[in-house]
């Protein structure tokens, strides 16, 4: 039993290893996902605001072609006053072109207005444009880096993996089974030695007896407080003792 829990050490520094590597992974991972939501935020949010400047970009042109229709309006009514004797009727004409002109410098304002707002959202959309193209750019190369590094991993883990069957290869079924329920239990910490009384994973007392069986190693022992699998390994003051 000795030599197979020495065994299974070794098979749970390399399980280890292989949990840290992909822990580091998920990190990576996690860091490339949330740089492309930001982006995407971004993105987003200028996509919104285009819409915004061409929702307004309607309007000018609305605005643009009501004036245009009131400009022939006045044209004709014009047209109509050189043509008219009566007095009344040129001064009730006269009227209908000062309202119409009237409305006009107010459409004409308003399109002013709104010709202001094109030119500042449209500087501004450059300024957004400007500013997610820098952040794509510096971006690319960072992600490039970092799907580097993700490869790199997938590659170590899997030679890793490859090492870590080998020495599975030299363990009873029963107590790998066993191992890897403990391990995903206990936080990567399944065989853990007890030194000078104490189990190095939990930190508590064995109890002298169960020591005496475990120092002798003829089967598996559980540490009766986190259950992890125990196995001795002596210690300098342990060495004295014997
Ligand atoms: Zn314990």
């Amino acid at each position: 039993m000795r030599e197979q829990i020495e065994i299974l050490a070794s098979l749970q520094n390399v399980d280890r290893e292989i949990k840290e590597k992909n822990g580091a992974k998920q990190v990576l991972l996690e860091e490339i996902r949330k740089r492309e939501d930001e982006l995407k935020m971004k993105r987003n949010a200028v996509t919104q605001l285009r819409a915004e400047w061409k929702e307004k970009d309607k309007l000018r042109q609305e605005k643009e072609h009501l004036l245009q229709d009131e400009g022939r309006k006045t044209m004709e009514k014009r047209m109509r006053m050189n043509r008219i004797k009566n007095i009344r009727e040129l001064q009730a004409l006269q009227h209908e072109v000062d309202q119409i002109k009237q409305a006009n410098s107010q459409i004409e304002e308003e399109l002013i207005g709104i010709l202001e707002d094109l030119e500042a959202r449209a500087s501004m959309l450059k300024e957004k444009d400007e500013e997610i193209s820098g952040l794509e750019q510096a971006w690319g190369g960072q992600k490039a880096g970092l799907e580097a590094r993700v490869a790199e991993i997938d590659k170590e883990v899997a030679q890793t993996s490859a090492g870590r069957q080998t020495i599975a290869a030299q363990l009873n079924g029963d107590l790998i089974q066993r191992y890897e329920m403990i391990f995903s239990r206990r936080g990567g910490m399944a065989v853990v030695a007890i030194s000078d009384g104490i189990c190095q994973g939990c930190f508590m007392n064995i109890p002298p007896q169960l020591s005496n069986e475990i120092r002798k190693s003829e089967r598996l022992h559980l540490c009766p407080s986190c259950h992890r699998i125990l196995y001795y390994k002596p210690t300098v003051s342990n060495d004295k003792q014997i």
